[in-house]
């Protein structure tokens, strides 16, 4: 039983994420982020079981028996549930059932809602100062359930943090409770829905204006409401809905995976990143001019990678080949940027050039002037789209240059209409473009006038992909001064400065 933490994937502790990626079975719960689900190996078998109430809901009793079918039959399992396992979770009854069933089982406590919303929001449950005691309540009992276990008169006069889960449906009640019984009426109260994703928002208020202030910024579940002096914390300390990134809906157009792997970063900061794939890589390691240089590069006095996907579709086909790094022999290896830097580490390489500037331009000019390249046997394996720039200065600075493809990049067509809808209604603030093949396969598909009428900003990885833009008629709002996804980002940071 994994708690799955509060919302952002990587939340998730330590172990739950190891256990997820053990997994023959999976067993999800709705508030669990099905991102978590990539950790999965890739035969786990997934079972979504959406305990919700009306058509199509999954009953706790069918949930315990898919437990002891799935682990009877010798399957690993792992039951996700939202935050921690056993906190409003119904925890408590899966793991009677296993214990019952006499089936083995290992709890793996989450990151609970009430923790995650407080934190994400600048509020502080306990303080030495105004809460040396907080509860945790559900606003919504079992149902059928008549007797209420909460104490109404106790909760009124509690002299710390009380904490609300599930209590959307139930504000109104509660409320008139609190008050009923003697709460003072200006008691600091805040809600938080969505808390630790990009659409995290969070009203702080009284008591008396709770259920109104609510139902106006059409607060929906799932939402923690936080009553008691911990409610009325001061601004600064809401460190997460202050970035700069914070709710920002950022587009994100390179391929599939280039767009996980940018999403990522965004997530990181705050933002909402919306992936829709332009591109897609073809690996070209299967043709016999790859296969033939394969055989040849300990030739070579220095190997030049001009991206972080070509280093990977590289190294995959070394694997497949049942191969190893040792194929460079003591060629010298060169890398267009950080990024691609990055990704050759990852596969214990380290770079012995990477230029100051990331475009092919500056590599070929810096390079040159870092080493005498005259008469020396010097590889480019990069995508079959490359520009000719690099491989031109290389040649006038007399080296004997080939040049491999490794990839080649198609466009990709998806459904468009979505994104088209969003842009027209404003819903997006921005567009991001990483390479010129992006941006023409992202113009095959929306117009460009649709960009330039709307208010959605654009931004270019560098100078080569601006000027695509240019060229299709599209505005660019920024260029990164670093050719990287991060450089993007900062580029679309400093805007907000
Ligand atoms: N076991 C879960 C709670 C399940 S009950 C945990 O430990 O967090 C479901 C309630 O959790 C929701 O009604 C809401 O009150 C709270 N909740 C879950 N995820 C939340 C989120 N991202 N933001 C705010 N509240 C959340």
């Amino acid at each position: 039983m994994v708690g799955a933490g509060p919302g952002r994937a990587d939340l998730i502790t330590v172990r739950g994420a190891e256990l997820v990626g053990a997994a023959d079975c999976i067993i999800c719960d709705k508030l669990a982020n099905p991102a978590l689900l990539s950790y999965a190996g890739p035969n786990a078998e997934i079972i979504h079981v959406p305990k919700r109430v009306g058509a199509g809901s999954c009953k706790q009793e069918e949930i315990n028996k898919l437990l002891i079918e799935k682990a009877s039959a010798g399957k690993t399992v792992v039951r996700l549930k939202g935050g921690d396992p056993c906190v409003f979770g119904r925890g408590a009854e899966e793991a009677a059932v296993l214990a019952e069933a006499g089936i083995d089982f290992e709890i793996v406590p989450g990151v609970t809602a009430a923790i995650a919303a407080a934190e994400y929001s600048g509020i502080m449950l306990t303080h030495r100062d105004y809460s040396s005691q907080v509860v945790f309540i559900t606003g919504q009992e079992a149902e059928g359930k008549k007797d209420t276990n909460i104490d109404w008169h106790l909760l009124a006069k509690f002299p710390g943090t009380i904490v609300f889960y599930m209590a959307m449906g139930n504000l109104d009640f509660i409320v008139e409770q609190l008050i009923t019984n003697g709460m003072e009426k200006e008691t600091p109260a805040a809600v938080v829905t969505n808390a630790t994703f990009p659409t995290q928002r969070a009203v702080k208020t009284s008591l008396r204006r709770l259920s109104k202030q609510c139902k106006q910024q059409k607060i929906e579940p799932p939402a923690i409401v936080i009553i008691g002096a911990a409610a009325d914390t001061d601004d600064k300390l809401n460190w997460f809905m202050r970035k700069p990134l914070f709710g920002r809906n950022i587009v994100v157009t390179r391929d599939h995976r280039g767009n996980t792997d940018f999403a990522a970063k965004i997530i990181q900061r705050a933002g909402n990143p919306i992936e829709f794939a332009t591109i897609e890589l073809k690996p070209l390691t299967q043709t016999n001019q790859f296969l033939q240089t394969l055989t040849k590069l300990a030739e070579y006095d220095w190997i030049i990678f001009t991206s972080a996907n070509g280093v990977s579709i590289f190294f995959e086909s070394l694997q497949s080949l049942q191969k190893d790094a040792r194929v460079f022999g003591s060629a010298k290896i060169a890398a267009i940027g950080s990024e691609t830097a990055r990704r050759l580490d990852e596969f214990g390489i380290k770079a012995d050039f990477v230029p100051t500037v990331f475009t092919g331009k500056e590599l070929g000019k810096q390079l040159i002037g870092f080493v005498n390249l005259q008469g020396k046997n010097v590889l480019l394996l990069r995508s079959q789209l490359a520009s000719n720039e690099l491989a031109e200065l290389l040649v006038q600075a007399k080296a004997k240059v080939d040049d491999t493809a490794i990839y080649t990049v198609v466009p990709e067509k998806s459904e468009s209409n979505w994104l088209k809808e969003k842009i027209a209604d404003g819903a997006i603030d921005w567009l991001t473009f990483a390479s010129p093949s992006s941006v023409k396969a992202f113009f095959a598909q929306i117009q460009s006038d649709l960009i330039n009428s709307s208010n959605v900003r654009v931004a270019s990885i560098g100078p080569v992909t601006s000027q695509q833009l240019k060229n299709l008629g599209v505005k660019v709002d920024i260029t990164a001064r670093e050719q990287t996804t991060d450089g993007v980002l900062d580029a679309i940071e400093r805007t907000y400065e």
